[in-house]
């Protein structure tokens, strides 16, 4: 199943872009070998499900939030912030599924999203030049602690198995359950009209499940996967985790060869092929390339042709047409739908020179791709107070952008892609880390919360602000 001349380790002979440079190699590979004994996070039939699930998407039947921190840390760990996070995301999904009336595939960036590229290998703290903080699975932020110690990486695979585990305890006791959305709680959005859009729907919805439950539609009526549906009870959602696939030695030291799961690739199947195998990256459900490591001949993209979960590839302002189109061609040669998903993040003011280019060029190479904005990455500033941010106006321009232009040339949105976060501090309030939004956050109020060690991300009131804008956009 997986090309031939492919195995998890033959991106060692290619260059590789963003490489963390370890002193101790003994080290390093005593870490790999115990993290190639210990047990997947993620299952096949999962990863399978997904990239069903991603078919849906592909084909205009579903849509994708893709949405989380930056990176996360290993300190932010903890019970309260993840069942905010899983709380907003069931939100901005609620809100989603409400005006577009279409399945939500909801994709975290979480369960080990770590490691991070940086453009510059080094930077300036006061008057010292030191290693640039690369993630919490390779060093440390705190500038005394910027040797990669390799035993981060096994730090890694056990706060993602705490996060993982504790997500599908949430998922499964109720939290994630339609019939209790107030549950995900708003306590803490202060503006009312927000409060109140949120609340309408909820209410509507209390109703159409007592109707439901009244004429006695409700048992079973989420359709089963088998089926071609969405799995789950109205009761239950789907959920899966990704990260950047950047740290190529732990990636590949959780990629499993595992038969693929019968019925994942239709009902006619032959016989030999039921016993199929297939390198699975047992880390995460779907696996992005970042815009820094998609190098036709690099490392990243020679890892990423072998594996069978659905992958990502973040399309920059630097891809050229048929870059894009070789690119597929290397990581998708049998065309299949649900397998590869484009992040474009250009930047407000670029989109319109590059989306179109990237859309025919596409559509002229038959692959089936699904088109995702990321209306973040491009669109980063520093404030006059020195802090890294990104305007609330600027992200919803690529946003719109994106969604016309998609229209207008005969293609169409299969979902956001967004760095948001509902993470409060010890008073509960929200973070301030971008500009403007209902809450009007001003340049002055950055300071006041700013958490994040990474990319500046959208708060409650502000990703409540962009599900809003989504699901009127998609209203039927
Ligand atoms: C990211 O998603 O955090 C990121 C670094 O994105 P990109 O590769 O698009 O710059
Ligand atoms: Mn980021």
């Amino acid at each position: 199943m997986s090309p031939q001349d492919w195995s998890p380790n033959t991106w060692k002979s290619k260059p590789v872009a963003q490489d963390v440079q370890y002193e101790n190699q003994e080290q390093l590979e005593k870490v790999l070998n115990k993290l190639g004994t210990l047990p997947p996070l993620v299952t096949p039939s999962e990863i399978e499900r997904l990239r069903y699930q991603l078919g849906l998407v592909q084909r205009n039947e579903a849509f994708l939030l893709h949405a989380g921190d930056c990176a996360e840390s290993f300190d932010a760990c903890t019970h309260e912030n993840l069942s905010t996070k899983i709380g907003l995301i069931l939100s901005f999904s609620l809100i989603l599924i409400w005006g577009a009336r279409l399945p939500i595939v909801r994709i975290g960036r979480i369960a080990g999203q770590y490691a991070k590229p940086r453009s510059s290998k080094t930077e300036k703290i006061g008057d010292k030049e030191v290693l640039s903080f690369r993630g919490d699975n390779v060093n440390g932020l705190d500038v005394n602690d910027r040797t990669p110690d390799p035993e981060r990486l096994l730090r890694a695979y056990f706060h993602s198995t705490t996060t993982l585990n504790y997500i599908r305890g949430l998922l499964t006791s109720g939290f994630a359950s339609l019939h209790h959305p107030r549950d995900w709680s708003l306590n803490h959005v202060r503006s009312p009209v927000l409060r109140r859009e949120f609340e309408n729907i909820v209410d509507s919805l209390s109703d159409a499940l007592d109707f439901s439950r009244t004429i006695g539609a409700e048992a079973g009526s989420g359709a089963s996967y088998e089926r071609g549906g969405m799995r789950g009870t109205l009761g239950e959602v789907d959920f899966y985790t990704s990260h950047e696939g950047l740290s190529l030695p732990y990636e590949e030291a959780l990629t499993r060869n595992f038969p693929i799961p019968f019925g994942s690739r239709g009902q006619n199947l032959k016989p030999a092929e039921k016993k199929e195998t297939a390198f699975y990256n047992t880390s995460a459900h779907f696996l992005w390339i970042g815009d820094r490591t998609r190098q036709l001949t690099g490392a990243h993209v020679e890892y990423f042709r072998g594996i069978r979960n659905p992958i990502g590839i973040k399309v920059g302002p630097s891809m050229e047409g048929d870059e894009l189109v070789k690119l597929l061609d290397i990581v998708n040669p049998n065309k299949e739908s649900g397998r590869v998903t484009l992040i474009t993040r250009y930047g407000a003011s670029k989109i319109e020179d590059h989306l179109p280019t990237h859309i025919t060029a596409v559509k002229q190479s038959n692959h089936p791709v699904i088109w995702v904005c990321d209306p973040m990455h491009g669109n980063t500033l520093t404030s006059s107070t020195g802090l890294k941010t990104r305007h609330f106006s600027t992200i919803i321009s690529e946003l719109t952008s994106c969604i016309r232009i998609h229209s207008s040339n005969g293609s169409r949105l299969g979902g956001v892609s967004l760095e948001f976060t509902g993470e409060l501090n010890e008073e509960g309030f929200s973070v301030t880390e971008c500009l403007g939004g209902s809450m009007e956050l001003s340049e002055e109020e950055l300071g006041l919360r700013y958490q994040s060690f990474c990319d500046p991300r959208l708060n409650f009131e502000q990703s409540l602000d962009v599900a809003f804008l989504v699901s009127n956009h998609f209203k039927k």
